[in-house]
């Protein structure tokens, strides 16, 4: 069925000019391409809905425009805020989905393990955390009175969103765009394939999804053939996601989508860890996963620095990159974090894996708790660690 979100903007978008009017599909005269000069009862730009989709699509089968709502909103034909209310509308009935999720899991498991490591706060650069903290309590009262009744103009871009705005999940912040996460994606552990590649990494295929084809998702192709499927999860237990990473088992080859909406959520694990405590930040997520960490400490940052959004959502950002004497791009990053007084991880020297899952799987006799007590051992957040770094030793 067509998201009914989806139906209502379609046809406000189109005006008067409806053809046909189904569950999954809808038709009108098409506004992007004007449609037939010759016959004015032509109606060839639809929306529909296919069981392997995830979400609708329009498309235009005169002139071949194909794409997702968003899109089709952004089209200079189109009232401009037609694209702005639906962005909010659809934020909206998403932070309720998730709303009342989060009323039957209010006991969550809010226990914390300690793995023998002792947190000092900085004292510098704690300051803003409790009054933003605040600053987001009150904002999602404001959501949740606001649902129906506010109708503010909305001056905001996508990129810079106001804190009325802001929808709330476990006390973090929801990016603009989260979706079910595709039927086509099936549980790793349910394909041999799969579940080998993984094991053979020391790596839970149960923790993992896979993809045996390409799969054509919110208008796009995506080349996900034999890929591991890795979601950004905002709610597991619901499919809902902001994201995934495809990661192929026959090549070197990575897929990331994140929505163009959610600018600086190219991150992992975000919605599961504790946003008291540090948190351990890999360039991968099976880095973060095979570093013996807990579960609820660890994220990654995908193919990019960690958006300061999100760094400021948490207590603090521990960076734990490839090894620097390996990788000359991780050797830099580390020591721009470090004179900027954050906290790195700083491989020792006698080390060769260039990263942590290939020091798991270089070491079948240890287990992923003997790196976890590696990185413990070698954190830096000073003139030391920079030294360490220029010496090597
Ligand atoms: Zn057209």
């Amino acid at each position: 069925m067509i998201d009914f979100i989806n139906a209502k903007y379609f046809k406000y978008a189109v005006g008067s000019n409806i053809g046909i009017e189904k569950p999954n599909d809808i038709s009108a005269r098409c506004i992007i391409c004007g449609d037939s000069t010759k016959d004015k009862k032509q109606k060839r730009l639809h929306i529909y809905t296919k069981p392997q989709y995830d979400g609708d699509i329009v498309h235009c089968f005169n002139c071949g425009f194909k794409n997702n709502m968003y899109n089709f909103l952004k089209q200079p034909q189109v009232n401009p805020t037609l694209y702005e209310q639906y962005v909010k509308e659809k934020r909206e009935y998403n932070f309720n989905i998730l709303k009342n999720k989060e009323k039957k899991e209010k006991n969550y498991d809010e226990s914390i393990i300690d793995i023998g490591y002792n947190y000092k706060p900085k004292s510098e650069s704690g300051a803003n955390i409790t009054s933003g903290t605040n600053e987001k309590t009150s904002s999602e009262e404001n959501s949740t009175n606001s649902t129906n009744s506010t109708n503010t103009t909305n001056t905001t871009n996508t990129t810079n969103t106001t804190s009325d705005q802001q929808i709330l999940f476990k006390g973090m912040v929801v990016p603009p765009e989260v979706f079910i996460l595709p039927e086509e994606f099936v549980r790793a552990d349910t394909n041999d394939k799969a579940s080998e590649y993984l094991r053979n990494r020391r790596l839970n295929p149960e923790e993992y999804y896979f993809s045996s084809d390409w799969c054509e998702f919110r208008g796009r192709k995506m080349p996900l053939k034999d890929c591991i499927i890795i979601p950004l999860w905002v709610s597991e237990s619901d499919r809902i996601c902001y994201g995934f990473q495809g990661r192929s088992i026959i090549e070197k080859f990575f897929y990331t989508y994140v929505p163009e909406e959610n600018t600086g959520w190219k991150v992992f694990n975000w919605f599961e860890i504790n946003r008291e405590k540090p948190i351990f930040i890999f360039e991968s997520i099976f880095d973060a996963n095979s570093s013996g960490l807990p579960r609820d400490r660890i994220g990654a940052a995908l193919g990019s620095d960690l958006s300061v959004e999100r760094e400021n959502e948490i207590k603090e950002a521990i960076f734990c990159f490839d090894n620097q004497f390996k990788d000359e791009t991780s050797m830099k990053k580390s020591l721009e974090l470090l004179k900027k007084g954050k906290r790195v991880f700083i491989w020792p020297t006698d080390i060769e894996e260039k990263d942590s899952n290939s020091w798991l799987q270089n070491h079948p006799e240890k287990s992923d708790k003997d790196f976890a007590q590696i990185i413990l051992n070698n954190l830096h957040n000073d003139m030391k660690g920079i030294i360490r770094l220029k010496l090597k030793k």
